[in-house]
């Protein structure tokens, strides 16, 4: 029989198919498939981008020009625009207010020919170097309360027009509800235990049969009630409520471990398409609303979301999300 598994994060439900055995080959999805033609992020081409708002650079190079191995640029076709007032105002009893924020892009790697799971640790650090520095900059933005930064791999993800190696931000002036949904649920369990929800997650995870990966400092599980087949969370293993406040040793870490979960996902199931995205505490405002144990109770982490079966009626019109793979099998087939 299927089980209905809650999620102590986020208080959803999610429907887990009984199953023992999963072959990658039940699943039809379109498989990652690099484009060749002309290419705005590759090296050389940087004229064909907006500025660059941020880069990693060899001494000597100039900006704009080659010789980085991480660049920040903003989206020549943003969703939010950063020039302007948030101008919130009432429409009877609805809200609304102007589309500011800012809609970057960091490109990964100067080369086309590599996906994110393809680069070496230190070029990997970089990419993680280049989102610690943008989040810490939009800080500084007192109209912003969030940073989002996620990655589209693959068109069954998301990536329709581009394969070269990018991730996405957006800064926001409201923090998202999906968001804000997990900081109010740590909030509640910090309440009644003085402790962090997550770092109780983690300690049950580390023992168990959903750990896919371990190293000092993170840990990487397919979670108790993953929502898609071969979720994977990865954590820092000491609480830490602010991605933008990792060490430089961490920095290393999070680059291996990352590397190594998405290569077995990969290789696992031959290029799949999959969403990964950064789960931060928002910028703590004065006039925000936010709670003093805000530092305490969340705890940052990364998601990833294998994107290989669709999305029906039935997760849209309620919500609750039907799983064909347990975690439990998917974390035996990514950790052979
Ligand atoms: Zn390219
Ligand atoms: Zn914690």
């Amino acid at each position: 029989m299927s089980q209905m598994r809650k999620d102590i994060l986020t208080g959803s439900w999610v429907i887990m198919a009984e199953t023992n055995t999963v072959r990658p080959s039940d699943f039809q999805f379109t498989r990652f498939l690099r484009e060749t033609m002309f290419c705005p992020f590759c090296e050389t081409n940087e004229a064909a981008t907006p500025p660059e708002v941020f880069a990693i650079r060899n001494p000597g190079s100039s900006p704009n020009g080659p010789g980085w191995s991480v660049r920040v640029v903003s989206n020549s076709n943003p969703l939010l625009r950063i020039e302007g007032e948030l101008g919130r105002r009432a429409e009877g009893f609805h809200d609304l207010m102007n589309g500011v924020g800012a809609h970057e892009i960091i490109v990964e790697t100067p080369r086309h020919d590599r996906s994110l799971h393809e680069l070496e640790v230190h070029e990997l650090s970089d990419v993680i170097r280049a989102y610690v520095a943008r989040i810490i900059d939009l800080e500084g933005d007192k109209r912003m309360r969030y940073v989002l930064i996620f990655k589209n791999h693959g068109e069954g993800a998301g990536a329709h027009t581009i394969s070269h190696s990018i991730s996405q931000l957006m800064a926001l002036a409201v923090t998202p509800r999906s968001l804000k949904t997990k900081l109010m649920v740590a909030r509640d369990y910090f309440a009644l235990k003085e402790r962090c929800i997550y770092c109780d997650v983690l300690q049950q995870e580390l023992k168990g049969r959903r750990l896919i990966a371990e190293n000092a400092d993170f840990v990487a599980f397919a979670p108790f009630a993953s929502r898609f087949p071969f979720e994977m969370g990865v954590f820092p293993k000491s609480h830490s409520s602010a991605f933008s406040r990792i060490s430089p040793g961490q920095i290393e870490n999070l680059a291996r471990i990352l590397r190594d979960v998405l290569q077995k996902l990969d290789h696992t199931l031959g290029g799949p398409p999959y969403n990964l995205s950064l789960q931060d505490r928002p910028f703590l405002r004065p006039r925000a609303g936010y709670w003093n144990t805000i530092e305490d109770d969340f705890h940052w982490h990364l998601q990833i979301l294998p994107q290989i079966v669709r999305v029906t009626g039935f997760e849209w019109a309620s919500w609750f999300f039907y799983n064909p793979v347990p975690p439990e099998i998917a974390a035996q087939c990514l950790s052979p």
